[in-house]
């Protein structure tokens, strides 16, 4: 039986359908001259714009988990069933999408991004999670040779101590970008890394004055310049020539919009402010990305949070007025929405700046500062409620999340508001996991920062017996708390395949060998991907429009290149997307 949910009062030409089978006893009637003569002659529903059959559908929809075949009119799923059902409602102007038994899944929900933050990645090149320093540079100068002569090549997320652990010079880039100024960030984005040819054009020498913190690393034998510049002197490339276009953030953002779309995802919750900038994309008709954004405060206030927080409000009363007053919405749905604010407590447990209840095991006199008193961010929430924005603070230690616990149990929100959240909660205590439930606290959480990480440096700054309360992941789902997943994109991959697969297979370096720990906490496929759909929707004014394959709602959907197996393990990273669609709309590829 093919599946309608429709909101009471919405009538689909489903309905119609069935008016017409239940006269004419037979499975399935679109044609008005099957049925009986006396019957008042219906109209003939419309036949669907776009329907996928032959698919293994994993729909996100309790109602139906698994489907094989959907239809997609005027930008929603209007029904779902087997593929002999969606087959028959096809008419002459019907696109039909046979996948060949290939999984389909929801528009991906990316539940943390920085897209400006990445863009440099996605224009330029994206050196991340890459080991071998010679396929750095083969994807350097496959760059080159597709961007116009004097085109900046920027990006980078390199990370040498992942090969050698020797830095990088800018001897390497020369031979393969005589004609490319090249100025790549590390991981960290303490460290940039650039050619002769960016130096030049930058006027850099090796005794230019350098802001403070900053410094030009120099050959100790000769006295050169070696091509790496650290903290701040990545500034003295700011004004060179091209690099203004070059880091264009209107062109930036579309670019990692694009991106994003080649990797299934259809919706972020965005943790950045340039409303502007999104604006412009959006204006562009390029904004094929649902984005759910956080306002931030300034950091160092000189007005109460009451006058921040009222001047936000208007601020979001102007994007609110300027994204309807635009067409585009009708036909795709919800584009932009400042829907929260973020807030930030603390640091991360590599530099010993998150906020711990008790000393780093590696380092007991370190002493993590937070960013603000527990007075401020507890007047902070409470502003933030009273303007009607829901709070999303960025609590990585397990101080610092007892600290937002705190603020949220002092100032709940308005019924009715989306709920609160933390940002990564990588330490957590078992007290404070019950808290997330009995406050409707919503933990959102980025698997990669686990299995990148707990190897490397968190066993050493935690210890092995507070490892427990790490990446919870488990823990918070069995103690009723939704779990929102995303990447924190650029800090680790955008790729959300990678993100699932790590929460199924929980597996980090430790001693050198590969390897899972605290198995208990690890997911399901179906649990890792509610986290990057329908819990992602949740949070958003959205929750009813987006999330899973459901009659009703705007066809975000994704084509896989194979069908997952019954029990989809760490495998998943590895494949591909093959097309992405947004309200019905083929966003990735956009070349075919
Ligand atoms: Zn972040």
């Amino acid at each position: 039986m093919i599946t309608t949910h429709l909101k009471s009062g919405a009538r689909s030409f489903f309905d119609h359908v069935f008016m017409c089978v239940s006269v004419c006893v037979s499975l399935l009637v679109l044609s008005i001259s099957a049925c009986s003569p006396q019957q008042e002659p219906v109209e003939k529903p419309p036949a669907p714009d776009l329907v996928v059959i032959n698919a293994d559908v994993y729909t996100v929809d309790s109602t139906r988990a698994r489907a094989d075949a959907f239809a997609v009119s005027a930008g929603k799923f209007v029904a779902i069933g087997s593929t002999a059902e969606i087959q028959q409602l096809v008419g002459a102007d019907t696109e039909v999408i046979d996948v060949g038994g290939v999984s389909v899944i929801p528009g991906l929900i990316d539940g943390h991004t920085h897209l400006l933050m990445g863009a440099g990645l996605a224009v330029g090149v994206d050196l991340s999670e890459i080991e071998d320093k010679s396929e750095w540079l083969r994807i350097i100068r496959d760059k080159a040779q597709n961007l116009p002569a004097n085109a900046w090549i920027l990006g980078g997320a390199w990370d040498h101590s992942l090969s050698d652990g020797v830095l990088p010079t800018k001897e390497m880039l020369d031979p393969i970008t005589p004609d490319h100024p090249v100025l790549l960030r590390d991981i960290d984005g303490h460290s940039a890394w650039a050619n002769s040819l960016a130096i030049k054009l930058a006027g850099i020498s090796a005794d230019s004055p350098v802001p403070p913190s900053g410094e030009i690393v120099l050959d100790p034998e000769t006295g050169e310049m070696t091509g790496i510049f650290l903290e701040a002197a990545g500034s003295l490339f700011s004004d060179a020539p091209g690099m203004a276009e070059a880091t264009d953030p209107v062109a930036g953002i579309k670019a990692a919009v694009a991106l994003a779309n080649s990797h299934g995802i259809t919706s972020v919750h965005d943790m950045s402010n340039h409303f502007d900038e999104f604006l412009a994309v959006f204006d562009d008709g390029d904004l094929t990305l649902r984005v759910w954004q956080g306002a931030r405060p300034p950091l160092v206030l000189d007005q109460s949070p009451d006058e921040v927080y009222a001047q936000m409000a208007a601020e979001r009363e102007r994007v609110r007025q300027h994204v309807a007053a635009n067409a585009q919405t009708k036909s795709m749905g919800p584009l932009f929405d400042i829907g929260y604010t973020k807030l930030i407590v603390d640091g991360v447990l590599s530099t010993y700046t998150a906020l711990m209840k008790a000393p780093y095991s590696d380092n007991p006199d370190a002493i993590a500062e937070p960013f603000v008193s527990k007075d401020q961010l507890n007047a902070m929430i409470a502003a933030a409620h009273d303007h009607d924005f829901p709070v999303a603070v960025h609590a990585i230690g397990d101080d610092a999340v007892s600290w937002v616990l705190d603020g949220f149990a002092q100032s709940p929100r308005r019924p009715g508001m989306p709920a609160d959240r933390i940002e990564h909660v990588e330490m957590v205590t078992p007290d404070d996991v019950a808290r997330f439930a009995s406050l409707g606290v919503i933990a959102s959480m980025q698997p990669h920062h686990a299995t990148c990480c707990v190897g490397n440096y968190v066993i050493d700054r935690v210890g092995r017996e507070r490892l427990p309360n790490a990446y919870v992941w488990r823990s918070m789902l069995d103690s009723d708390v939704p779990l929102v997943l995303g990447s924190d994109w650029p800090t680790s991959p955008l790729n959300p395949l990678i993100q699932m697969a790590d929460t199924i297979h929980r597996e980090t370096r430790i001693d050198g060998v590969i390897r899972p720990w605290d198995e208990g906490n690890s997911l399901t496929f179906e649990e890792a991907l509610y986290g990057y759909t329908q819990s992602g929707a949740d949070r958003t004014a959205w929750a009813n429009e987006i999330g899973s394959i459901t009659v009703g709602k705007w066809a975000d959907f994704v084509i896989l290149d194979e069908k997952l197996p019954v029990t989809v393990d760490r495998a998943l990273e590895n494949r591909q997307v093959t097309a992405t669609y947004l309200a019905g709309q083929r966003v990735f590829p956009t070349n075919q």
